[in-house]
């Protein structure tokens, strides 16, 4: 029987652990030194926090043909993994930011977990953002996941547990890594960076420490600034909704998220508290933006983002354009 697999695609993350998360590390290298590790680890972290670089360490491990806490890197199972080419290694993610995997390839991982390994040892199935995983799909892989062959193993990769269904969850083995603080991770950014970062980059991304990276190498910080300049200046003269709607559309949805903070920002400055304020370093655009607005258009404006966002981001085939405008449209 010949299978199709959708949403299967090659691994480009280099296996790595980071300092936030050595001690769930340690953790792991424990159970597999006492040949304990579940055969379905569930690891919660946020996007941009490496979590695909542990998850790759692991199955790298697993995978690894001398059976140690570490990958030996040398074997020619380990070399393989760093070519992409390991035949007993599977990527599992949704075909598209925010899409749910699709059951096709859910059946395709039944398929995988059943075949014998290619080298002989054993197989690993990486599940990346499994908490996109609908009923249908999760409900094709429970039984695999609850009784695999012996060899396999499943990684489950998910940004929260709480969206997830509580049989697969409960089927796994759970490990959520501790956060760094966040003057750690400015600390860890700025020493890879060699420059100043300010903490609003740290609160803008969530304080995930490769996202805060990311977010300072792309140019995102003048992308930022720009943006929320324009809609500030919107908000005061009504004029260049078209051009704000383009400039937010370029941003592939990082500008309707960095608004929702800003607006998030405005309302607790409203409520006269400045306490946790994304925008720590941009004061005086959200004074200025809680001066144009009422305390009431922004509750209902972050309401309409935040829904507006989550339809985007699921619904691919929507009008950017007319969404976007239409919500601007809504603070004249
Ligand atoms: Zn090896």
């Amino acid at each position: 029987m010949t299978f199709k697999l959708p949403c299967i695609s090659g691994w480009k993350m280099q296996a790595n652990v980071f300092p936030w998360h050595a001690e769930t590390w340690q953790h792991w290298k424990t159970l597999l030194g006492q040949k304990s590790l579940h055969h379905a680890v569930l690891l919660a972290s946020p996007k941009g926090s490496g979590r695909l670089a542990l998850a790759a360490m692991l199955a790298k491990t697993i995978l690894c043909k001398n059976g140690s806490q570490e990958p030996c890197g040398v074997c020619h199972s380990c070399e393989l993994f760093v070519a992409d080419t390991h035949p007993d290694f599977h990527l599992v993610k949704p075909e598209a930011e925010g899409k749910q995997i699709c059951v096709d390839a859910l059946r395709a991982v039944n398929h995988y977990a059943w075949k014998t390994s290619q080298l002989g040892g054993r197989r690993v199935i990486l599940i990346q953002d499994a908490d996109h995983l609908g009923e249908a799909a999760a409900n094709t892989i429970l039984k695999t996941l609850e009784e695999p062959p012996s060899s396999c193993y499943f990684i489950l990769v998910v940004a929260s547990m709480n969206t997830m269904l509580p049989t697969v969850v409960s089927r796994c083995n759970k490990s959520r890594p501790k956060q760094p603080k966040e003057d750690f991770v400015k600390r860890w950014v700025e020493s890879e960076l060699f420059q100043s970062v300010p903490i609003q980059v740290i609160r803008i991304n969530r304080g995930a420490p490769l996202a805060a990276k990311a977010f300072i190498e792309n140019g995102n910080v003048t992308i930022h600034e720009a943006l929320m300049d324009a809609f500030a200046g919107y908000l005061e003269n009504k004029q260049g909704m078209f051009i704000l709607t383009e400039k937010l559309i370029k941003t592939s949805g990082n500008g309707l998220q960095w608004l929702s903070f800003l607006l998030l920002d405005v309302m607790k400055l409203q409520q006269a508290t400045n306490e946790g304020l994304v925008h720590c370093e941009s004061l005086s655009l959200v004074e200025k933006v809680s001066y144009t607005i009422s305390s009431s258009l922004v509750i209902r404006q972050l309401m309409a983002l935040n829904k507006m966002k989550a339809h985007l981001t699921r619904n691919l085939g929507l009008n950017n354009e007319l969404m976007i405008s239409n919500w601007l449209s809504d603070f004249q």
